[in-house]
């Protein structure tokens, strides 16, 4: 290596103390330099790789070079790149698309339950997995509560779908959920198949949902695109059948493959705790194989599997690639999208997950500055206001799924999402305490409010919203912060006007005539008086005539007369422009 050049090694995060200390800077030099840059740190504040890295960057110190510090034996570090040995998988395929289009209808039609007319009321379903035969051929279904379970895993860093069915009813089109259901497929690199669905309806129009379709992007195979789309009746169960061959035939073009002789691993779908079982967790397999009595680890938590089983709940030996299993003997809950891998005992799996705890509380100490802050920072003049909130849920995965899909909220900058606490359960007493004075919301997902507690909250001003769809809940967050932000100008050009007569000029109004050039002009709007490519200054029209009459407005290449309102002493004069427009205050959007 290069004499010259200063290695500097980061193992999670690094503060800006030791920083400094490893460039040879003065901390104050230091601070001063991340102050110059639009960055208010502390001494202690730890900075994450990316950060410390644009940091150098912006100090212009060639010479440095920042390495990752290997840590070895975290669950992180372990990576398989497949091998010549790799094996076929089962296709892993996710069903999305907009509420009320059919998704549950088609997955319990695909496993012949019948149980979707009475899910009101019923279990709810939880990020979970099933399995079906076709042709001799397994395919592996996850159920999810919705996209933002799947952006939660992809921020968790891991990619589980290799197929996406965008279900979309034929007789309603494309919806605002169909278009996230695309958008997520696609930064998710999976393939789609989309199912049009409910073709037995009256009102069904196959080529216009095509068409709507293919406004967004997706190009049917029929017209010469490379989407495959699939006309179905999840209720009747027409073209079923045509569906999973497509699944199957999209899987074998995309060679999907798994190692089989190495430890396993995979991700965590679903934890919660049960009386009697302890934690119950949920599995994919991603890759070796799975057996009752070995030792995973999976985030800050390990365990000996004690019994596993498969997806209808009959015992299972041994799980490969593609495979959903729920098994039990995890010390505490793993969170949901989190990796886990096979280690040989006890004391490897009990070391493991004490250097991946270690490791979660460097990347997500709360005075770290990540990349994402260091941007924020960056780009926004200090005037962002605050969003506080609670989020419990009635499993840790769907607090997970509702935490990262808030933080997947574009603010723009303009709004910082400050998570107070979260936690599963019941909202209860200390939630509403803490939300008490600070203007918090309270959300609960799944979960409900005893009577004490929504008088409690009433009394005291805090604001509890429950939510059965993570949508809604996601919709209402957005409208809460959206009504955070000022509201903002905006102007819109209407028209031009070349003045051709001024016929009285006084303190604060002027009689002038001329000829529209575009567009239009109406009583109330306000004009801009341009002389010579100069802005002179600004006026209001009061009213606008034509051959002497009130109109309601003028178009291009009519002439007319206009009476105008001024504020300073300003004067119209002959060939000078007037460029017309409209002044409103709106609320701003996210
Ligand atoms: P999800 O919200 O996408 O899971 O939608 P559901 O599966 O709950 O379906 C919503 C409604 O549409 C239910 O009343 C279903 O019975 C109905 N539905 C679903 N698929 C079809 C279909 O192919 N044909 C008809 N006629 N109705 C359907």
């Amino acid at each position: 290596m290069d004499e010259q050049k200063k290695v500097i090694q980061i193992a999670g995060s690094i503060t800006v103390d030791e920083l400094a200390k490893a460039l040879g800077l003065s901390v104050t030099s230091l601070i001063g330099e991340l102050f110059k840059n639009g960055i208010v740190a502390t001494i202690n504040q730890r900075l994450d790789f990316e950060t410390a890295s644009i940091i150098i960057d912006e100090l212009g110190m060639e010479n440095v070079v920042l390495e990752r510090k290997n840590t070895a034996t975290k669950t992180s570090d372990i990576r398989h790149e497949l091998s010549d040995k790799a094996i076929a998988r089962p296709p892993v395929v996710a069903v999305m698309g907009h509420v009320d289009h059919g998704k549950t209808t088609l997955l319990d039609t695909l496993l012949g339950k019948k149980t979707a007319e009475g899910e009101a009321g019923g279990i709810t379903q939880h990020i979970s997995a099933y399995q079906l035969k076709h042709e001799d051929r397994w395919i592996t279904f996850l159920d999810t509560p919705g996209h933002e379970a799947f952006a939660a895993i992809r921020q968790h860093g891991a990619m589980l779908t290799d197929i996406v069915v965008i279900v979309v009813a034929a007789d309603d089109g494309v919806k605002p959920q169909t278009v996230e259901a695309i958008k997520f497929a696609q930064s998710a690199n999976a393939k789609i198949i989309v199912a049009i669905n409910k073709i037995d309806r009256e009102g069904a129009d196959v080529p216009r949902t095509m068409a709507d379709l293919s406004q967004h992007g997706l190009q049917p195979e029929e017209w010469g695109g490379d989407i495959v789309m699939v006309p179905i009746s999840a209720k009747v169960g027409t073209n079923l059948d045509k569906l999973l061959d497509m699944i199957l035939l999209t899987a074998d073009i995309e060679e999907l493959k798994a190692d089989v002789d190495i430890p396993a691993e995979g991700l965590v779908i679903e934890s919660h705790m049960e009386t009697g079982r302890g934690s119950v967790v949920n599995l994919l397999v991603t890759g070796g194989e799975l057996k009752v009595g070995e030792y995973i680890v999976a985030g800050s938590t390990y365990g000996k599997i004690r019994t596993m089983l498969d997806w209808r709940g009959k015992p299972k030996g041994k799980a490969t690639p593609s495979i959903p299993v729920t098994i039990t003997g995890f010390k505490d809950l793993p969170s949901f999208g989190d990796r886990f891998v096979e280690v040989a005992d006890e004391k490897t799996a009990r070391k493991m997950s004490l250097l991946n705890a270690q490791a979660m509380a460097d990347e997500s100490a709360s005075a770290n500055v990540t990349s994402t802050d260091l941007l924020r920072m960056m780009n926004t003049a200090d005037n962002s206001k605050v969003f506080n909130v609670i989020i419990k849920g009635d499993v840790l995965g769907s607090v997970t799924s509702v935490v990262d899909s808030l933080k997947l909220i574009d603010t723009k900058g303009e709004i910082t999402l400050n998570i107070v606490s979260t936690g599963v359960g019941d909202i209860n007493e200390n939630d509403v305490y803490m939300a008490a004075g600070e203007n918090t919301v309270v959300y609960g997902f799944n979960v409900s409010v005893p009577i004490n507690i929504s008088k409690m909250a009433a009394r005291d001003g805090v604001p509890i919203k429950t939510y059965k769809v993570i949508y809604e809940l996601l919709d209402d967050a957005k409208h809460e912060m959206e009504n955070l932000l000022d509201a903002e100008v905006v102007e819109e050009d209407q028209g031009e006007m070349k003045i051709k007569g001024v016929f009285r000029t006084e303190k604060t109004s002027i009689i002038a005539g001329g000829e529209m050039l575009t567009g239009v002009v109406k009583p109330g709007m306000l004009a801009r008086v341009i002389r010579d490519k100069t802005y002179i200054g600004e006026v209001e029209v009061t009213s606008v005539q034509k051959e002497k009459m009130d109109v309601k407005e003028l178009a291009a290449g009519e002439t007319g007369g206009l009476a105008l309102k001024t504020e300073h002493k300003i004067t119209v004069e002959l060939n000078d422009r007037l460029k017309f427009f409209t002044r409103e205050m709106k609320k701003k959007t996210l």
